[in-house]
């Protein structure tokens, strides 16, 4: 099993080398040469499996010989054994034909434990097989950089650092990155937003001497590990709803397209899904892009839904590369306009490809207040922003097959934006009890590459 760049020129590598790396040394993504089928029998074979189960089947064949089975399965085990529930990943139902995907029974309460507890696994077991050190960087809207930090906390192989931008993430979001204690953990408030915390990372990427003097690896959405672990709960709910013997759609709050790009594969491996919602809040490049066929950055407005504010959407780039047929020069002209113009045209082709793949939808503020508001009504159900702006996109596609909407995030996260709408003040769930208490630890740092690299290095005891 081989992984490719999107930009075409960076060495083909393998599972581990292609975690380990995040961000191709050309910039570019890494994804599957080709990806593995599951045939029909083998889909319905994960009817009553467990999560585990279910995840060793789906992902096994991406992963050559990284790890034998044994041990995938005893990392699978120990990434989800921390979940608050025992189906890991519930579905519960909304409306008619409308069900309610539950991403958020993980240690920080949000999707992105899924893909971070289980990296944080593999990592640690191919670290101990070489004997090696790395420095984790992450870039955050929020979510991110919790997940990193809850997932690498006390790993003796692995210094973690996490830039977040200052005053843009919910006051849950950073006191979970600001009160772990270890001293591995380095939460950095950078005067920025989002796209530049992104920005700063993709240049210490692309800054080689620095890249392999501190034994850079990143965990962003960007990495392939982190996709493929987001791939197996389409299939549990999917199958849940009577996949592959029925269709089932899903709408998918998005941001940097790392989890809907997950959804693209699961169906590039066969299961029957029709449609593909795109769900954005008012920072719509997404949507734009798909209706207008012109992806132009405008800025980002911070949103109720932060962990969506952002005007770059890195693993798009994926789904540009499969719709331009893997053209990966192709794919490097586009990434040259973005730079220099900000914008850059989708070519026709590619377009009619990535529409037939992904419908889209906007939600704006007062949409997603309205969601949460009108959900809480008719389901009982207490939505996080994120998921409002989910279920609002999938209303105008609901029908005969049935919804699945993607809850990002546990509305304690985001507790303010949800009282506001429905005079609820959401509780934490009771394992995460103190958080409001413990003292808090962050270094605030510019927006500046050569400062973060200094501080990097320093911390790391390389300088
Ligand atoms: C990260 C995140 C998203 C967006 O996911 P992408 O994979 O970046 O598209 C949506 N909701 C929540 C709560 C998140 O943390």
């Amino acid at each position: 099993m081989k992984y490719v760049s999107t930009r075409g020129t960076a060495p083909e590598l393998d599972f581990g080398a292609a975690m380990m790396t995040g961000l191709a040394r050309d910039g570019g993504l890494y994804v599957p040469a080709a990806v593995p089928q599951m045939a029909p029998a083998d889909i319905a074979a994960l009817a009553g499996a467990s999560y585990e189960d279910a995840a060793f089947r789906v992902m096994r064949p991406f992963l050559g010989d990284t790890f034998t089975d044994d041990e995938f399965r005893a990392l699978i085990a120990r990434a989800y054994a921390g979940f608050g529930h025992a189906a890991r990943a519930p579905l519960v139902q909304l409306a008619p034909n409308h069900f309610l995907l539950e991403l958020f029974h993980g240690p920080t309460l949000a999707f992105k434990d899924f893909a971070m507890q289980l990296i944080g696994q593999m990592m640690q077991a191919a670290l101990a097989k070489s004997g090696s050190r790395i420095t984790i960087v992450g870039a955050t809207s929020g979510d991110t950089g919790s997940a990193a930090i809850e997932a690498f906390r006390g790993l003796s192989n692995v210094d973690v650092f996490i830039l977040f931008p200052h005053g843009r993430v919910s006051e849950v979001q950073r006191r979970q990155m600001t009160t772990p204690s270890e001293s591995n953990v380095h939460a950095l408030a950078l005067e920025g937003d989002f796209d530049d915390c992104q920005a700063r990372l993709k240049d210490m990427f692309n800054h080689f001497e620095f890249r392999d003097a501190v034994g850079l690896a990143g965990v962003n959405s960007i990495n392939w590990a982190r996709v493929l672990a987001q791939v197996v709960y389409y299939f549990t709910a999917a199958v849940s709803l009577g996949a592959p013997h029925r269709q089932v759609n899903f709408t998918v709050p998005t941001g940097n397209f790392g989890d809907i790009y997950a959804g693209s594969i699961a169906r590039a491996m066969g299961l029957p899904i029709g449609q593909l919602v795109v769900a954005t809040n008012q920072n719509d490049i997404l949507h734009r892009a798909l209706t207008t066929g012109v992806y132009r950055t405008e800025g980002v407005r911070p949103s109720i839904s932060p962990s969506m504010d952002i005007q770059v959407s890195s693993n798009f780039e994926r789904a540009l590369f499969d719709a331009l047929s893997r053209d990966g020069a192709a794919v490097a002209g586009l990434m040259a306009d973005l730079r220099d113009t900000g914008a850059f045209t989708i070519p026709q082709g590619a377009l009619e490809g990535l529409r037939a793949g992904f419908a889209s939808g906007r939600c704006s503020e007062d949409e997603t207040a309205a969601a949460i508001a009108r959900t809480l009504e008719t389901s009982g159900e207490l939505l996080c922003p994120h998921s409002a702006v989910g279920v609002h996109v999938a209303e105008p596609y609901l029908g005969d097959v049935p919804m699945v909407t993607l809850a990002t995030a546990h509305p304690a996260k985001f507790p303010d934006a949800v009282e506001a709408a429905t005079g609820i003040r959401p509780a934490l769930p009771p394992r995460m009890a103190g958080l409001f208490d413990r003292p808090e630890r962050v270094t605030r740092v510019p927006n500046d590459l050569a400062a973060l690299e200094a501080l990097i290095l320093e911390r790391t005891g390389r300088k």
